[in-house]
């Protein structure tokens, strides 16, 4: 191993740093002691450095294995200005400009190169003539099913291992929970590999998840202290981008919309002015942000659900990357759940879709700190709670909430899960209109058992019921009530349910149904 002196200098040297971050060190040495590594290290962590430097002092060529082509240029670029000699291997050239690279190669006038996986056919003479010392799998959690973000071209990689048994394997991501970690590790072939977990927690962000309703209204209000603040509002359609981009620059803010659709230079220019703050805003869907380097974006909004935490991790991950206090906003509604269950249904992993998209849900619908709910996602506990989330700055007060519970419950059990939320409310408080009239529901047993409550109040409580999983919406049933595994607990095992007292709920801030 080089001796410590030599690896700090080369810090300073190539990358103009005085000391390495968590982590970082620990890394470094163990692929110079020759292991194999996953490192899992939120976006902006600095994971990089971990194969870069490495890559400077070990004898032969690091190979970077890389999903994200459209970034290869500027990464090689940014290495290149370094002084680091680096390049790239990927479809966007031609024959003429990988002969020259292939060239170089043979020449010893690279120590970096990064390849996509899709690529990397192209190499493989040449891989066997020169000294290979370390091979980075960037963004590896493309290699799993179980990561969110699956690419297919990935899952031949396991191969390395087994033509370059002796090479060193670093693989990185910002987004794995513990069956992704396996997966990436089982794929790769590295069941050895030492695991560098760094902490996701990111402190300066401040939670936040409020109901779906007049959002723009609520985003005109939320941006009111935040004048030149940067941000991204994230959404999930490019109709969307486009039209809160104009709205937005309607009320003089100033906003552009960024989605796949649109051309590449206009894309780039976008991009280009979000970084050096001539644009204040970007609407965008997930297309963006993939390697964008800005350390000062003050805040993010959701505007609609994201479809698993992971993704929404890595986005509100995008702002604060100086350490200073971040807001993130996210927008809770149905209509996203609804058209997000579509999305799932259509893919070719159903299950683990919806079960993703299932937890970002219980997310959004949290009783309890927000934090701790997402850090135990990536396998990480806190004791405490954060102190810098809205549940946290706004807790409730918990009810025993058994008997109200076994009374809607029973209500639902006795309408044979036939209607609606208002209609059961109805018939819990004894309402005599038309439905109930002509279902003959006043001559059921739960008819008018929940009168001392009122219309809004069960309304509130119905939906910490279904946020709990005591009871559930068939969207695609008119939106029925219907019984879940958990509801017979409650009514014939004595389980007993908390709620939220309500008073506290315009702090609790429920998400509504049909925004
Ligand atoms: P990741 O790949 O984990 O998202 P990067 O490697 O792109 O993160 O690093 C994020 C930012 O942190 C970059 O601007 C990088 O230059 C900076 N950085 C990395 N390591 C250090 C360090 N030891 N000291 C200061 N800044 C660092
Ligand atoms: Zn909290």
């Amino acid at each position: 191993m080089p001796e410590s002196q030599l690896i700090l200098n080369t810090l300073k040297e190539y990358f103009g740093y005085d000391s390495f971050r968590d982590l970082q060190k620990e890394i470094i040495e163990a692929v110079f002691e020759g292991k194999d590594n996953l490192v899992i290290m939120p976006t902006g962590g600095g994971k990089s450095i971990c194969y870069q430097l490495p890559a400077l002092l070990l004898p032969g060529i690091t190979l970077v294995i890389s999903p994200l082509i459209a970034l290869m240029k500027d990464q090689v670029d940014g290495l290149k200005a370094n002084g680091i000699k680096a390049a790239f291997v990927n479809s966007s050239q031609d024959e003429a400009e990988q002969q020259e690279i292939f060239q170089d190669i043979a020449n010893l006038a690279i120590k970096i190169l990064y390849v996509a996986p899709e690529s990397l056919h192209f190499l493989e003479g040449l891989l066997s003539e020169i000294e290979i010392s370390l091979i980075a799998i960037d963004e590896a959690h493309c290699i799993s099913a179980w990561g969110h973000d699956f690419r297919p071209a990935y899952t031949q990689l396991g191969y390395l291992k087994k033509q370059f048994p002796k090479t060193p394997i670093i693989a990185l991501t910002a987004t794995a929970d513990k069956a992704t970690r396996k997966d990436i590790c089982d794929q790769l072939n590295i069941p050895n590999a030492k695991l560098h977990l760094a902490s996701f927690d990111r402190k300066n962000l401040a939670l936040e998840v409020r109901p779906g309703n007049k959002r723009i209204e609520q985003i005109y209000t939320f941006l009111s202290d935040k004048p030149f603040q940067s941000g991204i509002i994230y959404c999930l359609s490019r109709k969307t981008t486009e039209a809160l981009a104009e709205k937005l620059n309607n009320k003089g803010f100033s906003a552009a919309a960024y989605h796949a659709g649109i051309e590449h230079q206009k894309r780039a220019e976008v991009q280009e002015k979000f970084i050096n703050d001539s644009i204040q805003i970007v609407c965008a869907t997930i297309a963006f942000g993939m390697g964008i380097d800005k350390s000062n974006v003050r805040w993010v909004i959701h505007y609609n659900l994201p479809k698993n935490i992971e993704g929404y991790y890595q986005e509100i991950g995008r702002a604060g990357r100086d350490g200073l206090p971040s807001s993130t906003l996210l927008f809770h509604s149905y209509a996203d759940v609804v058209q997000l269950q579509k999305f799932a249904d259509m893919s070719g992993n159903k299950e683990i879709q919806l079960a993703k998209l299932d937890r970002m849900k219980q997310y959004a619908e949290s009783l309890s700190c927000r934090r701790k709910i997402l850090l135990s996602y990536f396998g990480e506990l806190i004791e405490k709670d954060c102190g810098n989330c809205d549940v946290c700055n706004n807790p409730p007060t918990i009810i025993d909430g058994t008997t109200l519970a076994q009374k809607a419950l029973s209500c639902v059990t006795r309408i044979k899960e036939q209607e609606p939320i208002g209609t059961v409310i109805d018939v819990l408080r004894g309402a005599q209109n038309a439905i109930v009239v002509d279902q003959g529901y006043q001559n059921l047993k739960t008819y008018g058992i929940g009168r001392d409550i009122a219309w809004r109040d069960w309304q509130q409580y119905i939906i910490q019921l279904i946020n709990q999983g005591y009871l559930e919406i068939a969207f695609h049933q008119n939106n029925k009530l219907k019984l879940t595994a958990l509801s017979k607990k409650v009514l014939f095992e004595g389980e007993k349910v908390s709620l939220a007292h309500l008073k506290e709920l315009e702090k609790v801030k429920q998400p509504v149904i049909n925004t």
